[in-house]
């Protein structure tokens, strides 16, 4: 199973761009987030050399900008992909997308495709899934900003897939936190059998600093650029 970084804040190859927002490619043609320009999004893919006509699945984590600001500019290539979003997502987005290709409402966890799960709506306020994809090594959870908190997003990411937690890798929204509540997070990871991090986006730069030190040879450095093939 391979992950590719798509979008992000920052980027591991100077010939890739960067810009506030996160899109993750899973496999060949299933798409997690869409970053917050097509701009960026499509010169990326173009220049890692990833297909968009292949793209058949897009997921939204959430109604943020920066995580649905790619979608038109995708669709405006042309292709239809399914388009999986959390419910409470605005009704005018919903009916836009929808008149242009497939659009699935997600409530509660599903299966996307064999191997891979929506955790469902997470949280009030602003409903979040992330993605489970099961892995020879074991499960891996993509989140996009985890607003409902990182912890209950991969406690549900577990619940809803099962298995052990191999990875968890995307925005851990942990910006201006102090570094005892970020240790909190990382024993309740560890306590949760999470072996590896790679976070991302706006988990915030103390936030990676720390995951970084107490997570060893088993962080991941994120960001545009990084492709992990996983077993199959
Ligand atoms: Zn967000
Ligand atoms: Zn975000």
């Amino acid at each position: 199973m391979k992950l590719t970084i798509v979008y992000d804040n920052k980027t591991l190859d100077p010939n890739l761009a960067s810009a506030w927002g996160f899109s993750c490619l899973i496999g060949e043609d299933l798409l997690f987030d869409t970053g917050g320009d097509s701009r960026t999004l499509l010169s990326n893919m173009a220049q890692m050399g990833i297909d968009v006509e292949g793209i058949k699945t897009v997921v939204l984590s959430h109604a943020h900008g920066d995580h649905t600001g790619g979608l038109g500019g995708l669709l405006a290539t042309g292709i239809r992909p399914t388009v999986y979003v959390p419910r409470s997502f605005p009704t005018r987005f919903k009916a836009d997308v929808r008149s242009l290709t497939t659009l699935v409402e997600v409530h509660g966890p599903v299966e996307i495709r064999p191997g891979i799960h929506t955790t469902g709506e997470v949280g009030r306020g602003i409903a979040e899934q992330a993605l489970t994809v099961e892995t020879s090594q074991g499960l891996v959870v993509v989140t996009g900003c985890a607003h409902p908190g990182v912890v209950k997003m991969v406690r549900r990411a577990k619940e809803s897939a099962g298995g052990k937690v191999y990875l968890v890798m995307g925005g851990f929204h942990l910006g201006g936190m102090s570094r005892r509540p970020i240790k909190q997070i990382i024993a309740d990871f560890r306590q949760l059998g999470v072996q590896k991090v790679a976070p991302c986006h706006c988990t915030g730069d103390r936030a990676i600093r720390v995951f970084a030190e107490e997570y060893g040879d088993d962080f991941i450095d994120n960001g545009v650029g990084l492709v992990l093939d996983i077993g199959p």
